[in-house]
């Protein structure tokens, strides 16, 4: 039986694998991106697939437009090898995919996957024939496709023939629902051409974007309801023209959160429009927050921090979790070979006493800051068990050499399974209601009388010699960022 707070089951989709990585329900879900480099410039555009892997996209596509851009492509591959990237590229063709294909070989063969949208692959007559020539080139070079329809190219002549049909239906759909109808038609019917083409259903990603959150929840259902007991074919979610900043953030969010909910999905793209000089990595960031605040996959540490009220009167609370944030995202890169397990970390830095100590104690480190007219002391809480008290101006400094120590001693070389300050356990339930201002665990009296308690062990007391650099990575997919995995 499926517990009331966990997603329902994946949808059995096929696997398939993309230059080394698996994505389909046998496979967690993958975290992709885009560049939006000219493809042609071949040093912007290795720099913005490396920071892209570097943030944990483990699929990068690319566009290629023209023939400068597809003879770039290897290049760029070479050029992210040099750096030891191995992420896989994905190129992205619309129109005249099967001429450049054609033309650079040696860029099909350094792709790892080719996008074709059903919509763009020609006119006429054209279309079925060009359609066929991709397939047959990625059928060649033992490549899979992903076939990405969008409402905003989708195929007229199939849109014309299914409102004509409901026209003269007995029950007619309403015209968004006959929309929805084409689009999934539209990745379906090229899906089984391309299968009859000889191109094998584990080598056929599907995607079917559209800019609407409840269009893309429609849309998406139909389309995994259509392989019935299934297998089906593996999914492609997002939302395309998502938008800019937080609407970009929630929309795809709010779409992505439901289907994913509902076992729908086996790779996300989280399509953000940047800020003028943004940082396109911020769409990776955001595709990972998801899946692992719906505890899909972890990632990153957990730094939980309560929303502050008018108990605190400072901004050090605010200042700490954003710079333990910070710290951590930095140095997650060399961390999670060096620390496996790190991302499974939950820091938690609270605001005032209320909650603070027991916020802090379902952490595996916490600290509570004092609030307005508490002693200026903060009580850090390790394994949850209090570990020190901080006082003075550098309690700062001396959480996050803590948080350092806590991290090198329980997931650096030689790290032991029992707790950093003996006996802990897992951390324990905390007694008392729920406090209404901000939801957390309010401590009983009778344990925030023992908060007062002098201060412990510095932080540098807690270290425990030069970490070693000799760990391999963490069970993550291959073909990312430093050496072959085995
Ligand atoms: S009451 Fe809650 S939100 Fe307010 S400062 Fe304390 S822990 Fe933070």
């Amino acid at each position: 039986m499926t517990s009331p707070a966990a997603p329902l089951p994946r949808h059995r989709t096929v696997t398939v694998d993309v230059g080394g990585v698996r994505v389909g329900s046998d496979a967690p879900i993958v975290v992709q991106s885009m560049t939006n480099t000219d493809t042609a410039d071949v040093e912007a555009t290795a720099r913005q697939v490396e920071a892209l892997a570097r943030a944990g996209s483990e699929l990068v596509r690319i566009t290629v437009d023209r023939d400068e851009a597809a003879a770039a492509v290897p290049h760029i591959r070479d050029r992210l090898l040099k750096r030891n990237i191995r992420v896989p590229l994905i190129g992205d063709f619309h129109y005249i995919g099967h001429k450049l294909l054609t033309d650079h070989p040696a860029a099909a063969e350094a792709l790892a996957k080719y996008r074709i949208n059903p919509g763009n692959v020609g006119f006429g007559e054209k279309k079925d024939r060009q359609f066929a020539t991709l397939i047959e080139l990625a059928i060649r070079h033992g490549k899979p496709v992903r076939i990405g329809v969008n409402w905003g190219s989708l195929d007229q002549a199939l849109l014309t023939r299914l409102m004509d049909e409901n026209a003269t239906s007995a029950e007619p759909l309403s015209a968004r629902e006959v929309m929805h109808e084409a689009i999934v038609q539209s990745a379906l019917l090229s899906a089984a051409q391309a299968e009859q083409i000889g191109l094998a259903r584990d080598r056929i990603i599907l995607s079917a974007k559209v800019s609407d959150v409840q269009d893309l929840i429609a849309v998406y259902r139909l389309l995994a309801s259509r392989a019935g007991d299934g297998p089906g074919h593996a999914l492609h979610l997002g939302l395309t023209e998502a938008g800019m900043g937080s609407k970009g953030i929630v929309a795809s969010s709010a779409a992505m959160g439901i289907l994913l909910q509902e076992g729908i999905g086996d790779t996300v793209r989280v399509s953000l429009t940047p800020e003028p000089g943004g940082d396109r990595t911020r769409e990776v960031t955001v595709a990972q927050e998801l899946l692992q605040v719906m505890g899909f996959r972890t990632f990153m540490p957990v730094v939980a921090a309560c929303p502050g009220c008018g108990r605190t009167t400072s901004t050090v609370f605010q200042e700490l979790a954003k710079r333990i944030e910070g710290d951590l995202r930095e140095k997650m890169p060399q961390w999670r070979e060096r620390y496996p397990g790190v991302e499974s970390l939950k820091v938690a830095v609270m605001g005032c006493i209320v909650n603070g100590p027991g916020e802090s104690k379902h952490a595996d480190i916490g600290i509570s800051l004092p609030g307005t007219g508490e002693q200026p002391a903060a009580p850090v809480f390790i394994d949850g068990k209090k570990a020190a008290t901080l006082r003075g101006p550098r309690i700062a400094d001396e959480f996050v050499a803590m948080l350092e120590a806590y991290i090198e001693r329980r997931f650096g070389q030689g790290a032991s399974s029992s707790p950093v300050y003996g006996g802990g356990g897992p951390p324990q339930a905390v007694e008392g209601a729920r406090d209404e201002h901000c939801g957390g665990p309010t401590l009983p009296a009778s344990k925030s009388s023992q908060l007062a308690t002098p201060p412990t062990a510095a932080s540098a007391s807690l270290r425990r010699g030069p970490p070693s650099l000799s760990r391999g990575m963490g069970a993550r997919h291959p073909g990312r960022v430093g050496p072959a995995e085995g």
